[in-house]
């Protein structure tokens, strides 16, 4: 355990203004170097002298990161831009309300001055194992200290359990999933861009990270085509309490109708694997039929098929059936 609070130890600390320089102190200094965005993540883990980065690469001077604007018909949001542009953007709110509502529904409005989009994508797990120093499967170790018969384990997870069952805490990440939008990826190599849904990652694939973004990577912009725009969205996430906390199931919804039917339809989960989980099997269920009780009904039940509780969190079972259903039913945002 290493949990000596609020005593930051020392590293150089680098403040690039442009991305190029910032990608280029990313490459010198690979694994030793550690984004910095808003720090409402990072400096947690500082603090706590749980992570001991020796150079921090601080985003904060860079203004080709932050701001909002039109690209073709959809929109390009800066890695920079804090939650509260994203939730307060009229161009967000007309025409990507589902986005707009994640980004409010995160923390308070002191972490979303100063949170930003790409920070709350990038975050890491909020497993307090984990966040306390132990050292678990994802720590590097050899055992997960949440998945043991007297473990607590009531915010973990439900679905893609593989050593670790922590899941993906951000509430703008299913929204970002729903909408189809893509994440521009800069490197020493060049930039490349990844679909929200392959941006998360599991324990399978890496148990030591969360998202692609690897040494080296650094995530500059978020893009979102126009497909989704105006569409019916929903969103909902329940949490033990209104403010300061993170969502036990968050569920993001987009939907097409016409003519009463629908024609197209996104949904995304959060809280309940490592990543956001894409439902696609709910997504082809609903294609064709108009939106009603059984309809709703049954994608509720289609979307918890599969699902492993632990000891203390089978009621996201039925958390996460019924916000589906809602998810269909109604017109939160
Ligand atoms: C008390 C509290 C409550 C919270 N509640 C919620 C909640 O309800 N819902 C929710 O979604 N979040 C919640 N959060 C998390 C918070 O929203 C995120 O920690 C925050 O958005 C992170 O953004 P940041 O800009 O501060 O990033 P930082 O803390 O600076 O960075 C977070 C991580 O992302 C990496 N990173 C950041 N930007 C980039 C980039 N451009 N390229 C590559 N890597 C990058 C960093 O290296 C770091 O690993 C809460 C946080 C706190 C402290
Ligand atoms: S759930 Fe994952 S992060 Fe938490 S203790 Fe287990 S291995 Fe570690």
């Amino acid at each position: 355990m290493a949990m000596i609070q609020d005593m930051m130890p020392t590293f150089e600390l680098f403040q690039p203004a442009s991305v190029a320089d910032a990608v280029a102190l990313l490459a010198k200094h690979g694994k030793d170097a550690w984004v910095l965005a808003g720090g409402m993540d990072s400096l947690d883990w500082f603090k706590d002298r749980v992570k001991r980065p020796r150079v921090v690469v601080d985003l904060s001077q860079i203004k080709e990161l932050r701001g909002i604007r039109q690209q073709g018909d959809g929109v390009e949001i800066g890695a920079m831009t804090t939650l509260t542009e994203v939730a307060t953007s009229s161009l967000i709110q007309s025409r990507y309300a589902l986005l707009a509502q994640a980004a409010r529904k995160v923390a308070t409005p002191q972490i979303r001055h100063q949170g930003t989009l790409g920070g709350n994508v990038a975050q890491d797990t909020r497993c307090w194992y984990y966040r306390g120093g132990m050292p678990c499967y994802r720590a590097g170790g050899n055992t997960c200290y949440a998945d043991t018969p007297t473990a607590m384990n009531r915010e973990h997870c439900l679905f893609e359990a593989d050593r670790c069952v922590a899941v993906s805490p951000s509430d703008t990440a299913p929204a970002l999933i729903a909408l189809d939008a893509r994440f521009v990826i800069r490197n020493a190599k060049g930039e490349r861009t990844v679909p929200a849904e392959e941006f998360f990652i599991g324990p399978k694939t890496d148990i030591t990270r969360m998202t692609v973004l690897r040494p080296g990577d650094l995530l500059t912009a978020i893009r979102i085509p126009g497909t989704w725009a105006g569409a019916r969205f929903y969103f909902e996430k329940v949490a033990d309490r209104e403010a300061w906390d993170f969502p036990l199931v968050n569920v993001a919804s987009a939907m097409i109708v016409d003519g009463g039917v629908i024609k197209q339809a996104r949904i995304a989960v959060g809280g309940v694997a490592a990543r956001p989980l894409r439902l696609k099997a709910v997504e082809d269920s609903l294609k064709g039929e108009k939106p009603s009780e059984d309809v709703a009904d049954l994608a509720g039940r289609t979307a918890i098929w599969g699902a492993k509780p632990l000891n203390y969190n089978h009621f996201k079972v039925l958390l996460m059936k019924n916000l589906v259903k809602r998810a269909v039913r109604g017109v939160k945002v």
